[in-house]
């Protein structure tokens, strides 16, 4: 058998709609909470941060939300992105499974966050926005969100979390290069970022308070609204874009995966691979195992609690059901910073209750080794956050050499790490550590949960 193998559709083949598998799903997740009156909100109180064309995504329970023109004609600059076939990693491995990799690094952007970037700034043009602020942890949230805005000639304003900011100088340049503005976070241009610097002038940040700041502003002006990455149910739609298209690469394969498996921070990327397989499933097609992989530093979905809670730190935002290790959890230092969410989306947290997918939480060494080990075969170097999807598709190989059986791996290559080799420089010098998240910092942040009454 030949050893490169890609598969390639043409621009054509672009989705022409966004899947959304509210339509499939046995029930409906919990409605998300007015913090003040503990009612659902409607349109009229998500207003102030998002178009209502947005909001209607967030609802709305058609199986095919249609894929407006201009956004298809963005996506043409790296959609289809390819999918692989990883001869030489499952030669490396001696293993029989077929290993399959979508790869998302191909966007200009270095990620699949752009499929969600550009929808969303559409959208807002759309609506006669001119601003849009939102917060970004390593960067690449606020860089994809950079580039739609300079195609769509919306003005960015990134929050960016303190730490990063100064360890990340090159994401920052990328977003300075598209346009936006990138503000270091705790900032001194909003109330919640000043309250928390007046407690700690050197305040490292976090994406909860990043989010609040984002947020704060963009609830206080008319033409401002914000966007958010992950979690939300628009955002995950988006990025169902991978798994529609991974599914006719996979028939170009004649092959079908028997497992998916996807990195979880908020759920985007996760769910943009797995949904249309799951919702296949849900219709009565072939099962698939379904595996979310975690870091063990922040491993909301293994260790979590599935509960109602605030997306942000300042608790500006409504009541989401969600797996949670708590609104005000600080994960210790860890590489893979788009995986640092105290949250799991709605979605994905209603998928899991309901046991349609396995979620597993890694260490961050056995990680940056699955990703050398990755580069060294494939030729790809991962982002960090990727690795954990790379360790567990290896693992799964290896369980099929050592049970003597082939199956299908597909597993989503969210990203590469182009601007993340500071990690691996720190894993070469043998300086990463697997760090446990602290288990009292953990009591007390689930000890926080807002008391919501069962409805
Ligand atoms: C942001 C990001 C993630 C985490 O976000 P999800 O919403 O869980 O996908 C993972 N990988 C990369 C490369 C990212 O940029």
């Amino acid at each position: 058998m030949a050893e490169t193998i890609k598969y390639l559709l043409d621009e054509s083949r672009i989705p022409k709609a966004w899947y959304n598998i509210m339509a499939d799903l046995p029930s409906p997740p919990p409605p998300v909470l007015h913090p003040g009156t503990m009612k659902p909100v409607g349109p009229d109180d998500l207003a102030p941060l998002f178009p209502l064309s947005l909001i209607m995504q967030e609802v709305t329970a058609e199986r095919e939300v249609e894929i407006p023109e201009p956004v298809r004609e963005i996506y043409k600059l790296w959609r289809p992105s390819p999918l692989y076939r990883a001869r030489r990693l499952e030669r490396a491995l001696d293993t029989p499974a077929r290993i399959y990799y979508k790869y998302e690094g191909v966007s200009p952007a270095g990620s699949h966050k752009p499929n969600t970037a550009v929808a969303q700034a559409y959208y807002n043009r759309e609506a006669g926005i001119k601003r849009i602020t939102t917060e970004t942890g390593a960067g690449q949230w606020g860089s994809a969100l950079a580039f739609a805005g300079t195609l769509f000639g919306i003005d960015v304003q990134v929050f960016m979390v303190r730490v990063s900011y100064d360890q990340k100088p090159y994401r920052r340049a990328l977003m300075e290069t598209y346009g936006a503005r990138c503000v270091p976070s705790p900032s001194n241009e909003t109330q919640s970022g000043r309250a928390i610097l007046a407690r700690n002038e050197k305040h490292p940040g976090s994406l909860g308070i990043a989010i609040s700041e984002a947020v704060e502003v963009a609830a206080s002006r008319d033409d401002t609204k914000y966007a958010l990455g992950s979690v939300l149910n628009h955002v995950l739609l988006h990025q169902t874009v991978i798994g529609q298209e991974a599914m006719a690469q996979l028939e170009l394969a004649n092959d079908y995966p028997d497992v998916i498996i996807g990195c979880t921070g908020g759920g985007s990327n996760f769910a943009g691979i797995v949904f249309p397989f799951l919702g296949a499933q849900l219709r009565g097609g072939r099962k698939v195992r379904i595996v979310a992989i975690e870091p063990a530093a922040c491993p909301s979905l293994t260790r979590g609690k599935y509960a109602y809670d605030f997306g942000d730190t300042a608790h500006l935002t409504p009541h989401a059901k969600m797996y949670t290790l708590g609104s005000t959890f600080t994960p210790p230092g860890f590489h893979a910073g788009g995986l640092r969410y105290h949250g799991m989306a709605p979605l994905v947290s209603h998928i899991k209750e309901l046991g349609l997918i396995e979620a597993r939480a890694y260490h961050q060494i056995k990680c940056f080794e699955a990703g050398v080990e990755f580069a060294r075969a494939e030729g790809i170097l991962p982002a960090p956050e990727a690795n954990h999807a790379v360790r567990a598709a290896i693992d799964e190989a290896l369980k099929c050499k050592e049970e003597g059986v082939s199956r299908a791996i597909l597993f989503n290559l969210c990203g590469h790490g182009h601007f993340d080799m500071q990690a691996y420089i720190d894993y070469f010098a043998g300086k990463l550590s697997d760090q446990d998240y602290d288990e009292a910092e953990l009591a007390m942040a689930l000890s926080g949960l807002p008391s919501v009454k069962a409805a």
